[in-house]
């Protein structure tokens, strides 16, 4: 069947003014050019360290920031240019959990009334007392007692707040869910549990999950595919095994490094990561990885490798490939 999400050459660019006459100075390339399809009831992690343009794409699909160019489809509707107004009904099937959900959660407000406000926006004629009821049994099925409906944000530890953050997106019957880190802020046990219980409310709903997460352990337990980003652009694109098993980029290999392989027999020696990630304004010519590459060569740095498919379902970009 259609994606239910298309992401092409999606481009975010951030003009950088300095100087006393604040002269543009430079571009920040935040996202350069990444292009993905997201299919019903898939997870697609997506996987980068910071300021590779991981969240900022997750904002842009959302429409949080407009993008310079590209296109995002959503259930075959172009969304990329579409008003407030014009998007509210395809917002509703398109919703995020954030990384923070304490941030990102009302301090004042009861937790119901929290989950309760996008299900007014959504359902103006249902009766208060059955979007309370509605709202109490997503609460069962998070795994919230019913009895927390009364209490306040803060009185939950950090695992209730994100079953809560989850609760609010699920309570309008989204399709796609767009979550930006959604377990970086909790203890590795927390993360576990609500990394588990997504999965479980995704074979339930027949969600479709954008995954954002600064590390492969993270995502590798609950995705489809994956997807690397490295300096605004993504670098490889597989199905979990093969990524895990074959991977075609110096980067993604490097990055593997950092995952716990449990047999050390099986670990092979890999690209050791050197240096920082330079910066995303006026990145380097040619190849975004070029200043950390041991296998870099000329074409690396006059040359910017296309993304193609270097084996089935598997996306690369390297001129090695
Ligand atoms: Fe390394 Fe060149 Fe491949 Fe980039 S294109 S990853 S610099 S070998
Ligand atoms: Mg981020």
């Amino acid at each position: 069947s259609a994606p239910i999400l298309e992401v092409e050459n999606l481009t975010k660019h951030f003009p950088l003014h300095g100087g006393l006459l604040q002269r543009e100075v430079g571009r920040v390339h935040a996202v350069d050019g990444v292009s993905f399809t997201l299919a019903r009831g898939e997870t697609l992690g997506l996987v980068g360290e910071s300021g590779c343009g991981k969240s900022t794409t997750g904002k842009a699909i959302l429409k949080l920031t407009d993008p310079t160019s590209g296109t995002i489809r959503l259930k075959g509707v172009d969304i990329t240019h579409l008003s407030r107004a014009q998007m509210f009904p395809h917002r509703r099937v398109m919703q995020v959990i954030f990384q923070d959900p304490y941030a990102s959660l009302n301090q004042r407000m009861r937790v119901k009334d929290i989950v309760a406000e996008p299900l007014g926006n959504y359902e103006p004629d249902s009766s208060r007392a059955e979007r309370l009821e509605k709202i109490a049994a997503l609460f069962d099925r998070v795994g919230l007692r019913r009895d927390a409906l009364n209490r306040f944000p803060h009185e939950f530890s950090g695992g209730q707040r994100q079953r809560l953050g989850i609760a609010r997106a699920l309570a309008v019957n989204p399709e796609v869910i767009i979550a930006d880190e959604p377990v970086s802020a909790l203890d590795v046990s927390v993360q576990a549990q609500v990394v588990n219980l997504m999965m479980d409310l995704q074979a339930e709903f027949e969600l479709s999950y954008l995954f954002i997460a600064h590390d492969l352990a993270v995502v590798q337990h609950i995705s489809h595919r994956i997807g690397v980003m490295y300096l605004g652009r993504l670098v490889e694109l597989a199905p979990k095994r093969e990524l895990f098993r074959n991977p075609q980029h110096p980067y993604t290999e490097a990055l593997l490094d950092s995952v716990p392989v449990p047999d050390p027999r099986r670990r092979r020696k890999r690209a050791v990561l050197r240096g920082d990630v330079p910066s995303p304004i006026n990145p380097p010519k040619g190849c975004h990885f070029n200043t950390r590459c041991p296998l870099a060569f000329d074409r690396c740095f006059h040359e910017a490798p296309p993304l193609r498919e270097v084996a089935p379902g598997h996306m690369a970009a390297c001129h090695l490939r």
